[in-house]
């Protein structure tokens, strides 16, 4: 049924062996797989007519279409064979264009993105650096009856609602809200908080003083995660010492999110010799090895909400989220979002940057200057909107270069510590974000959530929050969770801390497949996930 195997690599092309083991078994040399970024082309004989989605369910072979690591990798060919993959790894993609050909790609051009920032807060896409984790040679097994497939979640075959939430705005009262409201709802979220007090704010939240209400999170079952370790940023040899002398306050901390611009964030610690030789040895001494570094799918509007669908991550999508909001709100969102998540480039952040810094001091604006610089940064903004304007058909489609194959979570090796990174929807306004609508879609689905949330935050030109008035819980964000809550309960979304799912979808990317001579499929999996038989 293959007609040829194909090393794609560097822009040179190599025929790979492969051997038929029996009938239903073709394995495929695999001693290349130390190279970092390559693609392995499969020809088949037969053209593919269906391709089995993210969401568990089969698509037709209409566009492009692509199955990273926690979707199933299972395809139908047109004399109705099965085709399975025998490992989770790697992302394929098959395209209606060329239906004979399946193309099996490791480590592509932002399929595991990192930001990083330099010395003037500059901005960089890099890619994640980790070895490839081969269960066994890779294979493709071709089933007599029946494919097999793993459930994601915990709760077979549901979405997945997941919370980790940044403390900037967090004070004794309003964690005790917070945490009051959860129990209310049963929902469980990774909780970040400051280790030290050093804050700008004499209310804001932190271990040093309040360790009593931040151990009650714990108590309650929710991860609690460091964000960085203080809120605001002291002078440079006292933060690096924060850093190098922090310890744990409790056992069994091991995720990190990075806050503000402090200068020990994953994001920024290569630019100080002072830490940067042993950064991953000391995260890992002090017991962390998940963190998250500034890489957001997109911003949950109405029916975006979906990390794994990349077709929500587009402008079209966001603007068919906003439309029904007042123009004078719909405008500024949309301008965010085609900066921040259509070009997210350093040059679109720095021009958004000075708009919004000049906007925010207007009324004490005084020189002519500062009016002449804002004129022309606003200038290159409109050249970065008239593109889209003018070729809005093509444009409002194309998938955010970060959303593309939203890895959710991907191995990043800091010298000889593997850490484990994890991907977000920024989560603000919950009215548009967490919707009743929204819910029933992502169960739909079978989707899956991360959310990048502030619960705490106070800003009056936040909409949606959480608090809208003061300390007063908005009524229809109230609304919104009491319905997660009961789709929790009533198990169609499994709801898990960040660890918790972490340590699943890790199960996940360990299960393996075979199929033998009698075209039976056999599932090696020492964790017993749930499965399910396709045809
Ligand atoms: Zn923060």
């Amino acid at each position: 049924m293959i007609k040829s195997i194909t090393l794609l690599k560097d822009n040179s092309e190599i025929n790979l062996e492969f051997i038929k083991t029996h009938a239903h078994k073709v394995e495929i040399d695999s001693s290349f797989m130390n190279d970092l970024s390559i693609t392995i082309q499969i020809e088949f004989k037969i053209p593919i007519i269906q391709f089995r989605s993210h969401g568990y369910t089969w698509k037709s072979l209409e566009q492009t279409e692509l199955s990273n690591w926690y979707a199933p990798k299972i395809l139908r060919l047109n004399n109705n064979q099965l085709v399975q993959a025998n490992q989770h790894i790697g992302i394929w993609e098959v395209n209606k264009k060329n239906s004979r050909i399946l193309n099996w790609h490791f480590n592509l051009e932002n399929a595991n993105p990192l930001v990083e920032y330099g010395f003037n807060n500059s901005k960089q896409i890099v890619q994640a650096v980790s070895k490839h984790r081969l269960l066994s040679p890779l294979a493709l097994l071709f089933p007599i009856e029946s494919s097999i497939e793993i459930s994601r979640s915990k709760i077979p075959f549901s979405a997945i609602a997941c919370f980790t939430d940044h403390c900037d705005f967090d004070t004794l009262i309003n964690l005790k809200q917070q945490r009051q409201f959860f129990k209310t709802y049963n929902i469980k979220i990774t909780k970040g908080f400051f280790l030290n007090h050093f804050s700008k704010r004499s209310d804001t939240a932190c271990f040093e003083i309040h360790n009593q209400e931040i151990s009650a999170w714990q108590d309650d079952d929710h991860e609690l995660a460091y964000h960085s370790l203080s809120q605001s940023i002291k002078p440079l040899d006292e933060s690096l010492n924060d850093f190098e002398s922090f310890a744990p306050p409790f056992k069994g901390i091991s995720t990190w999110i990075d806050h503000g611009f402090q200068p020990y964030n994953v994001s920024l610690y290569k630019n100080f010799d002072r830490i940067s030789n042993h950064y991953g040895s000391s995260l890992k001494n002090n017991g962390i090895n998940t963190f998250w570094n500034y890489t957001d799918s997109g911003t949950a509007v109405k029916g975006v909400i979906n990390q794994l669908n990349p077709n929500q991550f587009t402008l079209h999508s966001f603007y068919n989220g906003i439309k029904h909001l007042k123009l004078k709100e719909q405008i500024p969102m949309f301008i965010k979002n085609v900066v921040f998540h259509y070009y997210n480039t350093e040059y679109s952040l720095r021009i958004y940057r000075d708009v919004a810094k000049y906007f925010k001091n207007i009324k004490h604006k005084k020189s002519i200057n500062s009016h002449l610089r804002v004129l022309v940064v606003m200038f290159k903004l409109i050249k970065l909107l008239i593109p889209i304007l003018l070729f809005w058909k093509t444009r409002k489609n194309q998938v955010y270069p970060l959303a593309r194959y939203n890895p959710v979570i991907f191995n990043q090796d800091i010298l000889n510590d593997t850490f484990t990174v994890f991907q977000t929807i920024e989560m603000i306004d919950f009215k548009l974000g967490l919707n009743q609508n929204n819910i029933d879609l992502l169960i739909k689905e079978n989707g899956l959530f991360i959310a990048h949330t502030y619960f705490s935050a106070p800003l009056n030109y936040h909409h949606g929050k959480l608090f809208e008035k003061s300390n007063e819980i908005d009524k229809q964000v109230e609304e919104n969770f009491s319905y997660l809550s009961h789709k929790i309960a009533s198990k169609d979304i499994w709801n898990p801390t960040l660890k918790e799912l972490i340590v699943h979808l890790q199960s996940f990317a360990m299960v393996t497949f075979e199929c033998n001579e009698l075209g039976e499929m056999l599932i090696i999996d020492k964790n017993q996930l749930a499965y399910r038989k396709v045809q």
